[in-house]
C-alpha cells in the first residue's frame, strides 16, 4: 500500500512545472496574497518563489526539508525514484534531495528572517540569519544536477517553461484574489494584481487567456437548485491553435473531469458547432458536501454526489447560452 499510495501521489518531481505546482501550493496553503516566481532557463536553472504568507517559524525550517527524507534515500537509485514518483506531504524534502535549494522564511510576528541551505542529501542542513520580509522564499537551483536520468527527460527550455506556465495560469485562475508575477530570464510573462470585482476578473481571463477568447466568448452565470455556473464560453469564431483553452474550477479548484467535459462538448455539438473544440474558463460553485474533491491524490478530478444533475445543469445551462449566439438566432 505504501508504494501504491507513492504512485497514486503523483509525480512531485517529474520537472519544473511539477515543482512550481508545490512550491505555489505550499504559499498558498500558508495564506499569500501574493506570489512571485521567477524562472531562469525553463525552470531547470532557476525557480524562485517568494511569497507573503505565514512564514516558517525557525526551529521547523530543517523540518521543512529533511521530513521522512534520509531514511529513504540510500543510494542514486532512490534518488532517481523520488524524483519520479515523489512523496506526498514531502515535496520540499524530495525537491532538495534533486537540486541546490535555499529556504528562507520570515514568520508572521518573528523579528528577524532564517534561512536554510541544501545540496542535493544533505541531511543536516544549518540554520542562519537572513534578511526577509514576512514570508518565504524557496530558490531551486541546478534541478536534477545530481540525477542524470531524470535529467535526460527533460525537454528543450521552451517546452519545459510552457508546462510550467501552464501550472501558474491555473492556478491563478482559481485565485483571483492573489496577486501572481512570473518572469522568465528577467522578461515578466504574466503580471496578475489581484481582482475582486467583476471586470478585474475578466481582465485577469484576458491576461491569461488573451483578449481574444474574451471578445469572442459568451459570458455565462446561471444559478439553479444550489448550483452556479459562471464564466466564459469561446464562441466557434474563436479558434485557437496552440494548447487547449479548458478550465473548469470547482469550488476554487481546478479539475479535469470526464462528465464536466462531456457536457460542455455535448452542448457544443447540440448547438451544431459541429467539430468545434470547445474552450473555456468555467466555475462551478455547489454545496461542498456534495462533491468529493479528493478521489485523486492530486485532486485532478472530483466525484459529484449527483452527477446526473451536475451534468444536465452544465448542458442546459450551456446549451442555452450558445444556441443563443447562433448565426440563425435561432433559439433554443
Ligand atoms: P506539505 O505541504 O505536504 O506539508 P511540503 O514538503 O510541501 O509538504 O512542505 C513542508 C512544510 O513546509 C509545510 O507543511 C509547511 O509547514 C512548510 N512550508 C513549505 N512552504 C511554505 C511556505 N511557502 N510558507 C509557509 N510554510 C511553508
Ligand atoms: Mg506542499
Amino acid at each position: 500500500p505504501r508504494l501504491a499510495n507513492q504512485i497514486a501521489a503523483g509525480e512531485v518531481v517529474e520537472r519544473p512545472a511539477s515543482v512550481i505546482k508545490e512550491l505555489l501550493e505550499n504559499s498558498l496553503d500558508a495564506g499569500a496574497t501574493r506570489i512571485d516566481i521567477d524562472v531562469e532557463e525553463g525552470g531547470v536553472k532557476l525557480l524562485r518563489v517568494r511569497d507573503n504568507g505565514r512564514g516558517i517559524i525557525e526551529s521547523d525550517l530543517p523540518l521543512a526539508l529533511s521530513r521522512h527524507a534520509t531514511s529513504k534515500i540510500i543510494d542514486l537509485d532512490d534518488l532517481e525514484r523520488v524524483a519520479t514518483l515523489g512523496f506526498r506531504g514531502e515535496a520540499l524534502a524530495s525537491v532538495s534531495s534533486v537540486s541546490r535549494l535555499v529556504l528562507t522564511s520570515c514568520a508572521e510576528g518573528a523579528d528577524q528572517a532564517w534561512q536554510v541551505e541544501t545540496e542535493g542529501r544533505d541531511m543536516n542542513p544549518r540554520v542562519q540569519p537572513a534578511a526577509h520580509p514576512q514570508g518565504t522564499t524557496v530558490e531551486v537551483r541546478d534541478l536534477f544536477f545530481n540525477t542524470p536520468a531524470r535529467r535526460k527527460f527533460l525537454r528543450t527550455e521552451r517546452t519545459e517553461f510552457s508546462h510550467l506556465e501552464e501550472v501558474v495560469k491555473r492556478l491563478a485562475l482559481s485565485r483571483f484574489d492573489v496577486a501572481f508575477h512570473l518572469r522568465h530570464n528577467g522578461r515578466s510573462v504574466l503580471s496578475l494584481r489581484p481582482a475582486h470585482t467583476e471586470q478585474e476578473a475578466q481582465r485577469r481571463v484576458a491576461s491569461i487567456c488573451g483578449p481574444a477568447f474574451i471578445e469572442q466568448s459568451v459570458t455565462i452565470d446561471q444559478e439553479r437548485g444550489g448550483l452556479r455556473l459562471w464564466g466564459w464560453v469561446g464562441l466557434p469564431t474563436f479558434s485557437r491553435s496552440q494548447a487547449d483553452l479548458q478550465y473548469f474550477c470547482v469550488n476554487g479548484r481546478m479539475i479535469r473531469d470526464k462528465l464536466v467535459a462531456h457536457a460542455v462538448r455535448q452542448a457544443y455539438r447540440d448547438v451544431l458547432f459541429n467539430g468545434r473544440h470547445p474552450t473555456f474558463v468555467l466555475f462551478l460553485e455547489l454545496d461542498p458536501a456534495v462533491v468529493d474533491v479528493n478521489v485523486h491524490p492530486t485532486k485532478h478530478e472530483v466525484r459529484f454526489r449527483d452527477g446526473r444533475m451536475v451534468h444536465d445543469f452544465l448542458f442546459s445551462t450551456l446549451y442555452r447560452a450558445l444556441a443563443e449566439q447562433r448565426p440563425d438566432g435561432q433559439g433554443p
